[in-house]
């Protein structure tokens, strides 16, 4: 199929005769920007892949490396005593304001309530207290949810990065479709592909499912908003027998006015996260996991930490970031619970950037971005 880019080399090749070295630079520019295509999955026998050109996916760790990650030292070290917890990590009451230009609001983990353009999302939500297909069982969450679904105001979608339990949570999912769902402006929901049965089976109404590079346009307000559906490297599974049955990606919301990205959960790619930045950013705010990245010999494939999250912020042309993926659930890995938010901080400083142009943020915290003199108002 012919896609925008070979169209803009056909055009430039019926034209040849004007002026041949131009051209040729033309030629030049097209190709170089059909190279920039976004990767596409491998798709083989049912089952997603990361292709070939994600150097850094090396597959899943086998039994060996298990065996080694066992015995590898878990210094994450997270209090017990709550007053502790609250003192490292407090929690503050969220405050929304629906019709901002552009605010975000950190739940905890990956979860953030955006409102951008005058439209609100809500990326990964997760408000259940485990992770795992049991309530009461797997990786347990040490900071609360810092509100409830039904404190939320308004949300006009959602969009998911995977299935794996820490970013698909079918109690917040059902609470959410129930609030919000229904009618021809009920909630919205935006799945990688092979999760739409999944998402209608738990009650949704409105699903649409993208693959790597695909777009669709929605009107919030009579307003246009694109939901990008954008590659990162990582994998899927539920049960343990639907390993890599659907698949993973980042988001890219381009409103009239702002851009915002999630990176949802993912490996270091480089290439891709520039082709993010060149074709759809610059972006006003991203939110880009920190967490989850000891032992990186065994992490890395599918976890960044902070210093990758910098080149990320980077490479997709972020004006603003904040740190998520971190601080909330005891994911299994090892680093110290409190080390994501310093370890940013020093690459904050290392790649030079302004220290507000990538930070973290309470559980709760509502960021306001609109005008950038108001940030003034906010914690250090
Ligand atoms: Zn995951």
């Amino acid at each position: 199929m012919l896609g925008a880019h070979d169209l803009i080399l056909n055009e430039v090749l019926h034209t040849r005769t004007m002026d041949d070295v131009a051209m040729d630079e033309s030629l030049m520019a097209a190709s170089s920007q059909s190279e920039d295509a976004f990767e596409k999955p491998t798709f083989i026998n049912g089952k997603y892949g990361n292709p070939k050109s994600f150097l850094g996916w090396t597959g899943l760790p086998g039994l060996r490396e298990g065996w080694r990650y066992k015995r590898n030292k878990d210094l994450s070290n997270i209090p017990s005593s709550e007053q502790e917890l609250n003192k490292a990590l407090p929690l503050v009451e969220p405050k929304f304001n629906p019709d901002a230009q552009l605010e975000a609001t950190w739940i905890g983990h990956a979860t953030v309530v955006v409102t951008l353009d005058g439209a609100t999302f809500i990326t990964d939500p997760i408000w259940s207290n485990h992770c795992s297909p049991f309530f009461f069982y797997g990786p347990k969450r040490y900071r609360p949810p810092p509100c409830q679904i039904t404190d939320l105001k308004k949300v006009d979608f959602v969009v998911i990065s995977h299935n794996h339990y820490d970013h698909l949570d079918v109690s917040s999912v059902r609470q959410l479709e129930q609030q919000f769902g229904g009618g021809k402006d009920g909630l919205r929901w935006f799945v990688p592909m092979g999760l739409k049965g999944w998402m209608e089976k738990n009650g949704c109404r409105q699903v649409e499912e993208l693959t790597w590079g695909e777009k669709k346009s929605i009107t919030i307000n009579s307003k246009q908003f694109d939901v990008h559906c954008v590659p990162a490297q990582h994998w899927s599974t539920r049960t343990g027998f639907d390993r890599f049955k659907s698949l993973w990606s980042g988001w890219a919301v381009v409103g009239p006015q702002h851009r915002f990205y999630f990176a949802g959960d993912t490996g270091f790619c480089k290439e891709e996260f520039g082709k993010i930045g060149r074709r759809i950013g610059p972006f006003d705010l991203a939110a880009i996991p920190l967490g989850c990245y000891e032992p990186k010999w065994f992490m890395s494939p599918q976890h960044i930490g902070p210093e990758e999250a910098v080149e990320i912020h980077k490479l997709i042309r972020a004006k603003k970031s904040i740190g998520v993926h971190w601080g909330t659930f005891h994911m299994g890995s090892h680093e110290p619970y409190m080390e994501p938010k310093l370890l940013l901080e020093e690459a904050v400083k290392k790649a030079g950037l302004d220290k507000e142009a990538f930070i973290t943020v309470h559980h709760g915290e509502t960021r306001n971005y609109s005008n950038s003199k108001s940030e003034e108002q906010f914690h250090k």
